[in-house]
């Protein structure tokens, strides 16, 4: 193993310590470790690890590149559906969907069957996020800005939610009050900005006004001390490739002559404004200190938009017992009760996959579907019933999109708002990067996004829930035998009981995602 001399005298002293001055938990059942430092984790929302890599290799990036040099960099492989609202909830919790329950942007077991849409909410989560732990532990966190964190939490630290926010009352964005002073001119929206056709300028001013907000309230606070966990998130890299991938593709269906060449490196622009901030961060690391750079999931092109609802009616002849679950992406509830009603689930549930199977470009006559799943096959846990029944993974360039169905039943749709649509998308193989003294150096490594709360757990030396997915990566960290860097996990199940918003606003979220371009 690459083990240093002086690393290796640390973690001496470090099991030494840990040894000694070994905390009970609150119930005594599980022990606490000493930490082997800090940990911050930056999370840049669909960065995309092969773009990385290529702008690294033109030059353009020399914090990925100090951090591929000296740290470990690699692919984390996201859940399925690759959502933001289901992937970041896997990354705070450690556990697949199965087992928190969020698989989208809308409940998929809503509360009124037939009614207006719900939304999910931090409150929708089945399982403990890991800083509700870590302060069972003492442990500080600050959390800044991850999707699907809003209504805040009451945390031993401080929290200012992410996207989307249900509830009208914008103080439940952010926790505890007193950090009001400081959101002066803070957005908590990033959600709310679109690039509409020649609206691009005001775009661009929009993100970066909220970007460089966003970076200079994470430094205050990061300098501010006394957490033992760090973890902000910034949603720009997400909405640039959403709306400007069309401009830097000459191919794409949506490419502008005019626009094009004006805005083609804009994304670009956004990679390199992403090392920026990260080497704010790395510029102010303490020796102990742990960094992780992760996105939720990858982007890539998004060419075709494909009408669920038509597609459904198309292969079953009714929309009646099958729902789309959420604004996009291949996923399917089937709704069927009364006598006989297993036998039709799985008399549908053929049909579908079926249809599934043999979809074809009607113009290009390629397939369109990469992959199909059904539920038990993807997710474990109590929440696998509330799972779409049907899930699809997309090729490339093609996407569902929860549209309304139209005479026609054509398959390709021009997408819930044209003047705003996306001309990119998810992908499924995010971002991971990490740096530390205990990293192993110049590591190409393959990680899973809900390891990311494993590592948090390990590094701060606090008792994983019993039913954690996460695991430590192999090769991430030099002294894989000295067992510094092993999971712990204690008896208590990590479940909690989802209590739902109460009343929340659809109408308001509805406004923000037809605002967005996500429903039409
Ligand atoms: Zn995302």
């Amino acid at each position: 193993m690459k083990l240093r001399i002086p690393a290796l005298l640390a973690l001496a002293a470090i099991l030494l310590i840990s040894a000694c001055s070994s905390d009970k938990s609150p119930d005594g059942s599980a022990r606490a470790s000493a930490a082997l430092g800090r940990v911050i984790i930056l999370g840049f929302d669909g960065l995309e690890p092969t773009m990385v890599r290529k702008y690294v290799s033109e030059g353009r990036l020399p914090t990925f590149a100090r951090l591929m040099e000296e740290g470990a960099f690699g692919d984390l492989i996201t859940v399925l559906p690759p959502s933001s609202a289901s992937a970041w909830t896997s990354a705070v919790t450690g556990v697949n969907p199965g087992k928190h329950g969020i698989y989208g942007f809308l409940k998929t077991s809503g509360d009124d069957p037939g009614g207006a849409p719900v939304f999910n909410t931090s409150r929708d989560r089945g399982f403990a996020p890991v800083w509700e732990v870590l302060s069972q532990y003492g442990r500080k966190s600050y959390i800044v800005n991850i999707p699907l964190s809003s209504p805040a939490d009451s945390l031993d630290g401080l929290m200012i939610a992410g996207f989307p926010h249900a509830s009208d009352d914008e103080q439940s964005y952010y926790w505890p009050r007193s950090l009001e002073k400081m959101l002066t001119d803070y957005s908590f929206d990033a959600f709310r900005v679109t690039c509409a056709k020649n609206r691009e300028e005001r775009f661009l001013t929009k993100m970066q006004h909220i970007a460089s907000r966003r970076l200079n309230l994470g430094l205050e606070l990061f300098d501010r001390e006394g957490w033992d966990l760090f973890w902000l998130v910034f949603t720009f890299p997400d909405r640039y490739q959403h709306y400007m991938w069309k401009y830097m593709d000459e191919n794409h269906p949506m490419y502008d002559p005019i626009n094009g060449p004006i805005y083609k490196d804009e994304i670009r622009g956004a990679y390199a404004l992403a090392d920026n901030y990260l080497a704010e961060f790395v510029r102010r690391m303490r020796e102990d200190d742990l960094l992780i750079v992760m996105s939720d999931h990858g982007f890539g092109y998004l060419y075709y938009t494909l009408n669920a609802n038509n597609f459904i009616q198309r292969t079953l002849g009714s929309t009646d017992n099958v729902k789309c679950a959420d604004f996009f992406g291949g996923k399917f509830l089937i709704d069927v009760s009364g006598p006989g009603s297993e036998e039709r689930y799985q008399s549908i549930r053929k049909r579908l996959i079926e249809g599934l199977r043999n979809l074809k470009d009607p113009v290009h006559g390629v397939p369109i579907i990469d992959s199909i799943y059904v539920k038990e096959d993807l997710y474990v846990g109590p929440y696998v019933s509330t799972a779409p029944d049907v899930l699809c993974f997309e090729n490339p360039g093609y996407l569902f999109f929860t549209l309304p169905k139209t005479p026609d039943l054509r398959l390709l749709d021009s997408g819930p708002s044209p003047d705003k649509a996306f001309s990119g998308f998810h992908r499924r193989r995010g971002t991971f990067g990490a740096l530390g003294k205990y990293v192993a150096a110049g590591e190409t490594m393959e990680a899973r996004i809900t390891d990311i709360s494993a590592i948090i757990y390990s590094y701060l030396g606090v008792p994983a829930p019993r039913d954690l997915d996460g695991k430590i990566p192999a090769s991430l960290f030099m002294d894989e035998g000295a067992g510094a860097f092993q999971l712990v996990k204690s008896d208590e199940p990590g479940y909690r009981r989802p209590t739902g918003l109460g009343s929340q606003d659809s109408e308001k979220i509805e406004k923000q995602l037809r605002a967005v371009g996500y429903i039409q």
